[in-house]
């Protein structure tokens, strides 16, 4: 779920949660309280009218005795003067907070609770009157104030003619402790629903949003203190979870950077000892022969020749090698400014076989050629890179030749989307284990096999990020003593151009 959904659900669940159990809290509090109020005060009233009216209920609840002393004032009223009749009157009401209080003329003679009717014995009503600021209520007179009570009150005669009155006095302060049981209850209720509720929310909010952050702020500290390996995972799908997500990719991201870092600082190393270790060589065989010629060790002519031939050689190789250093640093950071031209590869390879007979006849190495290609086939390279490749593959093959007719093979095969250029030699070979490593730079198989051979190490690496910016792949087959084949392959130009600048072939040479 996405924040934003989240967020809008935790709203309602804070509305609607809280009031639904608040009322179905409420609901369950107002009908168990009801009972007990019908049960003990034996009144028979809705839950509603308990509520909203609870005077009148209490009103009813001295209902019965009223009437029992109404009936008796009018037909026995010498029944009321029977002090032990008026008590068990009042021991009735006892549990329904109400008393008796009994007036003879302007006396009290009787009084069920003296404390209260203190309080209220002002507000009375005289005999066979109404009080002025009293409210009857269903019967009774309601007296409020600070200490509002409900009072009922009937007249008689006593038997020597005094004046009688007989109260039911309702102390309203008290009400039903249900009532307030109910308040209390409910209030109690509302703060807990609340604190569940908020404590529900609070566990999911825990869950989906600071739990995933608090993983994301760990991951964080890992990678400050340098851990680039701690992975964080993503739990939601939400917008945290894409946070994570981005921040897992930002993580490998910054891991492959480090890595090539360190791998390139590994490869300057290595490249800096092969370097000196490929030049010194070279100098030392210099500073040899020419400090034999210089102590005039070769003292004939035959033998001073033979020096300075051999410092030639080696000054040959160390330019060659720094040539091929300074082409490799060029290609290696990109800058080698690549001419890009449509190129019909047969022109080119016929040019180039042409070429290449010549040199190679003399080394008594044979050149065959198979290009089963359509004629009008175009790919689109830069022809000098590319010569640099060939003439590469075609050295190493001329150079690791080691049987008495060496042969040279040079196939041209349409795959479709690519032309495939195979180059195969009956040389010596490349034993299996070297096989994958002889692209990398400076890398020679068999090295005391080589060093006789010479060469830098970096020929077929300078090929292998030609045909790769010529968005083509090259690799190698061979069987160690039998012979190798290089192949690669180049994109055709399947849209052919009408326009712009073509290879034109030289008929002599490239
Ligand atoms: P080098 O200048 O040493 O030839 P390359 O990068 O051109 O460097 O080749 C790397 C290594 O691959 C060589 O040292 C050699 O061991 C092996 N190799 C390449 N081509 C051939 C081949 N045609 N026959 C045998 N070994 C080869």
């Amino acid at each position: 779920m996405r924040l934003k959904d989240r967020l809008l659900t935790a709203f309602f669940i804070m509305i609607v949660i809280p009031i639904l159990l608040i009322c179905i809290t409420a609901g369950t509090i107002v009908r168990l309280q009801t009972d007990s109020i019908q049960k003990n005060y034996d009144v028979e009233a809705d839950t509603i009218q308990i509520i909203t009216n609870p005077i009148q209920i209490l009103n009813r609840v001295t209902r019965g005795t009223y009437n029992e002393i109404k009936l008796t004032a009018l037909k026995t009223p010498e029944i009321l003067e029977d002090t032990e009749y008026i008590k068990k009157l009042n021991e009735e009401l006892h549990n329904k907070y109400s008393f008796i209080a009994v007036r003879k003329n302007d006396e009290f003679i009787y009084c069920g609770d003296s404390k209260k009717l203190f309080i209220i014995s002002d507000n009375l009503q005289k005999f066979g009157v109404y009080s002025t600021d009293a409210t009857d209520v269903d019967g009774g007179i309601y007296i409020g104030g600070k200490n509002p009570f409900l009072v009922k009150a009937q007249d008689f005669y006593f038997s020597d003619g005094g004046e009688g009155t007989i109260f039911v006095i309702t102390d309203l302060n008290t009400l039903f402790p249900q009532i307030k049981a109910v308040a209390v209850q409910s209030v109690i209720s509302f703060l807990a629903i609340i604190c569940f509720t908020a404590m529900i929310l609070m566990l999911w909010i825990y869950q989906s949003i600071l739990r995933p952050l608090n993983t994301l702020r760990v991951g964080m500290n890992q990678i400050k203190d340098g851990d680039l390996d701690y992975s964080v995972e993503s739990e939601t799908e939400d917008e945290i979870g894409q946070l994570c997500d981005d921040f897992e990719e930002m993580r490998i991201r910054l891991k492959e950077q480090i890595d090539r870092r360190l791998q390139y600082e590994e490869d300057i190393k290595e490249l800096i000892s092969n370097i000196s270790h490929d030049l010194k060589t070279p100098l030392t065989a210099i500073k040899g022969y020419s400090e034999g010629l210089l102590d005039g060790v070769a003292d004939t002519p035959q033998k001073q020749e033979k020096y300075l031939k051999t410092i030639f050689t080696k000054a040959n190789d160390m330019s060659i090698l720094v040539d091929e250093l300074a082409f490799y640093a060029k290609i290696d950071c990109n800058t080698i400014p690549y001419s890009f031209k449509e190129i019909n590869i047969c022109d080119y390879f016929d040019d180039c076989i042409e070429e290449l007979g010549l040199d190679l006849e003399v080394k008594n190495i044979e050149i065959r050629y198979q290009n089963v290609i359509d004629p009008s086939t175009c790919v689109v390279a830069d022809a000098e890179q590319l010569k640099r490749v060939i003439n590469n593959i075609i050295g190493n093959a001329v150079k690791y030749i080691d049987k008495k007719k060496g042969i040279i093979q040079i196939r041209l095969i349409d795959t479709g989307t690519f032309i495939q250029v195979e180059i195969e030699d009956n040389g010596i070979g490349i034993p299996k284990v070297d096989i994958p490593y002889i692209f990398d730079r400076f890398y020679r198989a068999d090295a005391s096999r080589n060093s006789k051979k010479g060469g830098s190490g970096l020929g077929l690496a300078i090929s292998k990020k030609i045909i790769e910016d010529h968005s083509g792949k090259i690799w190698a087959e061979s069987e160690y003593g039998i012979g190798t084949t290089i192949i690669f392959t180049l994109k055709k130009d399947i849209k052919k151009r009408t326009d712009g600048i073509k290879y034109i072939p030289r008929r002599k040479g490239l």
